[in-house]
């Protein structure tokens, strides 16, 4: 069977023509065309406000190949997947021997430079005495993830959050990607899209709270199989088929931002604990500014703004879903300075007793 191709362009899109000739000479046409809305089949019909540039229904080989191409998923797809290759970068330098686990170490790391935050010179200083000083010296000594009792700082709760944000975007990613193939895909592929911002938001809890509630393992382990139960329940619910229609946006918002927002009670129970602790404010600071990030994120994702303003603007580049991958990616960075500047508070107080 040969095949050849044809490629036309027409206004901003390109339709692809694939001519397949069968054995017997006959000569089948196949047209991957994106699509208006109007022509979408009832079960990808998500917003109406972007107008053109749908695939349809292509074969599995087209829709793999798409991810290079222009139509109206191409930058939900990357953003995603820039976000998840970031998180593999955290994961690979963080899990380099010599880095130290804390937010000098791992900057070190990515950026290759050669300074450090020592142990006693530490980002800031509780004693209220002490001017809060920033100190950066050569590193010439042997790197190592104790604190000053010389107890073990585990990498493997900041390994759980790495794991948790990479599975969300390459899920989101891959979502994006392959929902449109068929019926079928769509309807598995948003509900692992939405498991995978549940997992992202159970895991983004574990590293904090075990830092934080190091000296509480009571309350360290009631906070972590709380969230736990929560995000399993979060997911169990969202894997309910109905739930991934449109009509369910607003349901599976609140169930994000619910999940997301109980992390004020563990939050308000660390500033109770460590009052007075600037590093403990200024990670707090961070874990508001990641929370104003996903809300931002997560106020584009049910308006739909702008394409609503506009319809048929923001087709390709610059609708609300674009927007909030990004406010998703911008607030796991945040978060993941937050957790490091939480573990540097863990290594520079010697005792439970502070
Ligand atoms: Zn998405």
């Amino acid at each position: 069977m040969k095949k050849r191709r044809a490629a036309r362009k027409t206004s901003a899109m390109v339709t692809v023509t694939d001519l397949k000739r069968t054995d017997s000479g006959e000569e089948t046409r196949i047209v991957r065309r994106l699509m208006k809305f109007e022509e979408l089949p009832a079960y990808m019909k998500d917003n109406e406000f972007i107008h053109n540039h749908y695939r349809c229904q292509w074969s599995l080989r087209d829709t793999f190949l798409s991810a290079f191409s222009w139509h109206n998923e191409t930058l939900n797809i990357w953003t995603h997947l820039l976000g998840f290759l970031i998180f593999m970068w955290i994961t690979v330098v963080s899990s380099l021997e010599t880095t130290e686990l804390g937010l000098a170490g791992i900057f070190n790391g990515m950026y290759g430079a050669r300074i450090s935050l020592s142990s006693n010179q530490t980002l800031l200083h509780h004693d209220s005495n002490v001017t809060q000083h920033i100190s950066l010296q050569n590193v010439q000594g042997e790197v190592n993830n104790h604190n000053h009792q010389g107890d073990v700082i585990p990498k493997w709760p900041w390994f759980v959050y790495l794991a948790g944000s990479m599975a969300c975007l390459i899920c989101s990613s891959v979502s994006h990607l392959l929902a449109c193939h068929s019926k079928c895909f769509n309807l598995f592929f948003w509900r692992l899209d939405y498991a995978g911002i549940s997992l992202m938001i159970i895991a983004s809890f574990f590293a904090p709270i075990y830092y934080a509630f190091s000296c509480n393992p009571y309350f360290r382990f009631i906070y972590l199989s709380s969230i736990s139960i929560l995000g399993l329940l979060s997911t169990v619910t969202l894997l309910a088929p109905a739930l991934s229609t449109p009509r369910f946006r607003p349901f599976r918002a609140n169930l994000f931002l619910a999940m997301g927002f109980s992390g004020i009670i563990p939050a308000s129970h660390v500033l109770c604990l460590y009052w007075g602790h600037p590093n403990v404010f200024i990670a707090l600071g961070y874990e508001l500014a990641t929370a104003v990030s996903y809300a931002l994120g997560v106020v584009f994702y049910v308006s739909r703004v702008p394409e609503r303003w506009k319809p048929g603007t923001f087709d390709i580049a610059g609708h609300s879903h674009q927007i909030f991958h990004v406010f998703v990616v911008l607030g796991a960075l945040v978060h993941c300075v937050a957790t490091l500047v939480i573990v540097d508070f863990r290594r520079a107080y010697p005792s439970c007793g502070v």
